[in-house]
């Protein structure tokens, strides 16, 4: 698994590794998008104009001289002008990111700005979002229109009629900052299509970014046997799964798994998720963590259910686009959709904001062996099981169902199946 060291790798090769996660992900078009970095000379890398996004190379990139001249097999991307227009206007921004995702795009269009209050991590992430007038692309018009707002120090910015650009300290900061907000977006119109959208105030994300201390004590000594790398391997290869599946982001997500006893291994905080490697991951052994790394904010809740719940042995905590529907907006999820669903979910009961802080035992009593997933409200939705992928499949049914009642809410009401059809399951299938 190669990892996006922004420190370390050649800027070209930054930007095919963060263009080829971002067509594959549905956030650009193969002509639509660019990316750039600034080097420590003041040179600008960029990708080219009209060339696919799908099958782009290190070679494609190309390089426009701090003079001016440009180098490369191509032309550089017809946008690189408000490229330019950032980097002289905000010299700590390094990476600039722009594209048409489809829900900012929606926000675009409508002329409106996503408000990042709606989940907990957004606000921190994304920064105020600037909103810059209608230009014509490429355009020395667009690049004043665009620095305007840069200059008022968003990191962020709607391009009315266009699409969205982002700025970053770093390539790895600016995706993750443009792959949020987009989330963002999704989940606003997603709730909007099912009820009204509620939000989170000030002080509630302000308690969200405050949590962190009640750090575990550090362990003296750490063994890694075979049964424990086991682990980490289970744990990176779900995480990358959930983020090629567009069930993470990088911004938020924890995974777990018990590993003996009580104890377990858990991904960290601040690490983008869909680049974790082995190393990342912490492990807590006898109520201690693993020295000199943090481990997710939620590691309290996590230590608690495998304490409570011996028929549990893995945890998800991620935010979904459809299931965050029902977290963000007062409608609740009825999973008696299809036998699927309600077999393998029964019910999933919404708690709270903040039900996951340490020392909130709302969530370990609601969980129990017929009710294996909750939903945060505003915030995620956590699912328990036995074996990760077992888990990973439970989060995986209770999205599609959340899909399918958002898609289903434009045609009619829901007609569930009834309660002696939900009978016939449980004798068949739960027996
Ligand atoms: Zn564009």
């Amino acid at each position: 698994m190669r990892k996006l060291n922004t420190k370390w790798m050649h800027p070209r090769d930054q930007i095919t590794m963060i263009i080829d996660k971002i067509y594959r992900s549905g956030l650009t078009t193969t002509s639509g998008g660019n990316i750039s970095v600034i080097d420590d000379n003041g040179d600008v890398w960029v990708t080219p104009s009209a060339i696919d996004k799908g099958t782009l190379r290190a070679s494609d990139i190309v390089c426009v001289r701090k003079d001016g001249t440009i180098e490369g097999k191509h032309k550089p991307s017809s946008e690189y002008p408000f490229h330019i227009a950032i980097y002289k206007c905000r010299p700590e921004i390094k990476a600039v990111i722009h594209a048409h995702p489809p829900a900012l795009v929606s926000f675009s269009i409508v002329r409106q700005i996503p408000d990042t209050n709606v989940i907990p991590q957004a606000k921190h992430v994304c920064g105020p979002i600037g909103y810059a007038p209608y230009a014509l692309p490429g355009s020395n018009e667009l690049g004043d229109v665009i620095a305007d707002e840069f200059e008022k120090g968003v990191n962020a910015v709607i391009m009315e009629n266009h699409g969205t650009v982002v700025g970053g300290a770093d390539l790895s900061d600016a995706y993750q900052r443009f792959e949020t907000m987009e989330f963002c977006a999704r989940t606003l119109i997603n709730g909007s299509t099912i009820g009204t959208p509620r939000y989170l105030t000030d002080a509630q994300i302000d308690d969200f970014e405050n949590q962190i201390p009640r750090l575990l004590p550090e362990m003296k000594k750490v063994s890694y046997p075979s049964d424990e790398r086991a682990i980490r391997e289970q744990i990176q290869r779900i995480v990358l799964r959930a983020c090629d599946q567009g069930l993470m982001i990088s911004s938020y997500g924890t995974v777990s798994v018990r590993w003996k006893d009580n104890d377990f291994l858990i991904t960290p905080t601040n690490v983008a998720r869909w680049d974790i490697q082995l190393k990342d991951i912490v492990q807590i052994k006898d109520g201690k963590r693993e020295p000199g790394k943090i481990p997710s904010r939620s590691t309290w809740l996590h230590q608690e259910i495998y304490k409570r719940y011996p028929h549990i042995n893995s945890i998800i905590l991620t935010q979904t686009p459809y299931l965050m529907a029902y977290s963000v907006t007062d409608e609740k999820i009825d999973v008696r959709t299809i036998p699927e669903s309600w077999i393998f979910l029964q019910d999933i009961p919404n708690v709270p904001f903040g039900s996951h802080f340490a020392g909130e035992e709302t969530i370990l009593e609601t969980l129990s062996k017929n009710t294996p997933a909750v939903i945060i409200n505003n915030d995620s939705v956590l699912v328990t099981g036995d074996k990760l992928l077992g888990t990973f499949d439970k989060l995986e049914v209770a999205e599609f169902s959340a899909k399918s009642l958002t898609m289903g809410a434009s045609l009619g009401t829901l007609v569930p199946i009834n309660d002696e059809q939900v009978e016939d399951l449980r004798k068949k299938f739960l027996g």
